[in-house]
Formats: structure tokens, C-alpha cells, sequence
């Protein structure tokens, strides 16, 4: 990832840029305000971290530039002189995504750089919220279900059944306890709802395809297993 740092104290900058490549990271100077300006207009940068005291344009200015007049979006970590809030406040306003008041540990630094390039771009999606047995997914959050890549369509009932055998996969299940957390009965109204409504559910997620997953234990219930 490759992060443009504008900074016309050379120390300084070569700190950074030292500090950054020690952490995996690639990192391209400019020393004053007119040329990051022209760099920072590139799309290669993942982050810019732009101080506000530079010679030529400031980098309030180069800030405003970049968003206001180019419309670059890349994200910009300002670096701003401890307690001038006055910087702070303007540097946000006009477009920046974070500061860090100078003097700074690299440990700080690299915490806000890390952040701000997590936030931009590659974020993987947030993990779906799935129960899966075998080649059978549950999408709780979608409220599908898929074998083998194909859709299933289940009615609420057999769906709430189905999401109960896969939470309590490989666990013979009776049909009262099959009543009481699908049904929420807790008394005996005759089970054979249970046996209706697992054979609906059978011949949907387990008749068409050659392995079955739902079994019945002759005595005791049923059980949802991975073969
Ligand atoms: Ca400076």
C-alpha cells in the first residue's frame, strides 16, 4: 500500500517514511506544499499524510485543493502543531479524515495509518450469518436456504425447523423437544405436526439430492447429520 507523505522537515519525513516501510507499508516524499499537491493527485496513494506547516501552499490549501476544486477523495491524515485546535477544526472541515497533533510517537502515527487505509477501499464484506451442514446453507439474516447452490423455498414454519435441526446438528432431537422450541408448545398436542412438517422439510432439502441429511432414529426423534 502506498502512502504520499508531505512534509518539509526532512528528519521528519524520512522518520515516517522509514517507520512506514517497516511495517509493510511503501512510502513516496514530498517536501513541499506545490508538489504534494501535484502527487497527491495520482490515484496510487492509499493515504496522504499531509502536514500543515509546508512552504509553497500550506496543507489547508493543498487540502482544500484536493477535495473542493479536484475532487480527489483519497483519504489525508493531517499533522498539525500540538493544541491548535483552530488547524484541527479547519483541517477537518474542508475535507481531511483525521489529524495528529506533532510532537507524535510513530506508534500513534502507525495506529491512525492503519485505520484510515483499513476504512478506504478492499474492506471484505462482514461475514454472513449462515448455519451450514454439508452442502446445505442457511442464510439467517437472508432468510434463504440453498443445497448444492440451489435455492430452496421453504415456508416460515419448515424454515424455523430446518434453522433449529442445523443449530443442534448430529443431536437426536425428540419430537417434543422438536414441539417446544419450534412450535414454543410445552405440552403434548400429539407430535405428529412434527411428522407432518418433517416430511415437508424432507422432501424439500433432502428427496431431490442424493445424500440425506435428515434421519430418523426409530424411538427417539430425529437428527440432522453430516454424513
Ligand atoms: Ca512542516
Amino acid at each position: 500500500m502506498k502512502i504520499l507523505v508531505v512534509e518539509d522537515e526532512p528528519s521528519i519525513s524520512n522518520l515516517i517514511k522509514k517507520g512506514l516501510e517497516e511495517n509493510g507499508f511503501e512510502a513516496v516524499q514530498a517536501f513541499d506544499g506545490e508538489l504534494g499537491l501535484k502527487m497527491a493527485q495520482r490515484s496510487e496513494f492509499a493515504l496522504i499524510i499531509l502536514d500543515i506547516v509546508l512552504p509553497g501552499l500550506n496543507g489547508l490549501e493543498v487540502c482544500q485543493k484536493l477535495r473542493s476544486e479536484l475532487n480527489i477523495q483519497t483519504r489525508i491524515l493531517m499533522l498539525t502543531a500540538l493544541n491548535e485546535t483552530n488547524d484541527i477544526v479547519a483541517g477537518l472541515d474542508i475535507g481531511a479524515d483525521d489529524y495528529l497533533g506533532k510532537p507524535f510517537k510513530f506508534k500513534e502515527l502507525l495506529a491512525r495509518v492503519r485505520a484510515l487505509t483499513r476504512r478506504s477501499g478492499t474492506i471484505p464484506p462482514p461475514p454472513a450469518n449462515l448455519l451450514k451442514v454439508a452442502d446445505l446453507v442457511v442464510d439467517l439474516d437472508a432468510k434463504t436456504v440453498t443445497r448444492a447452490g440451489i435455492e430452496i423455498k421453504l415456508t416460515a414454519k419448515e424454515f424455523f425447523l430446518l434453522e433449529y435441526l442445523m443449530r443442534n446438528r448430529n443431536r437426536v432431537l425428540s419430537r417434543m423437544d422438536i414441539l417446544e422450541n419450534v412450535w414454543d408448545i410445552n405440552f403434548d398436542l400429539g407430535t405428529n405436526v412434527v411428522d407432518v412438517y418433517m416430511n415437508y422439510l424432507r422432501n424439500k432439502v433432502d428427496k431431490p439430492f442424493e445424500t440425506k441429511l435428515i434421519q430418523t432414529v426409530v424411538g427417539m426423534g430425529y437428527v440432522l447429520k453430516e454424513v
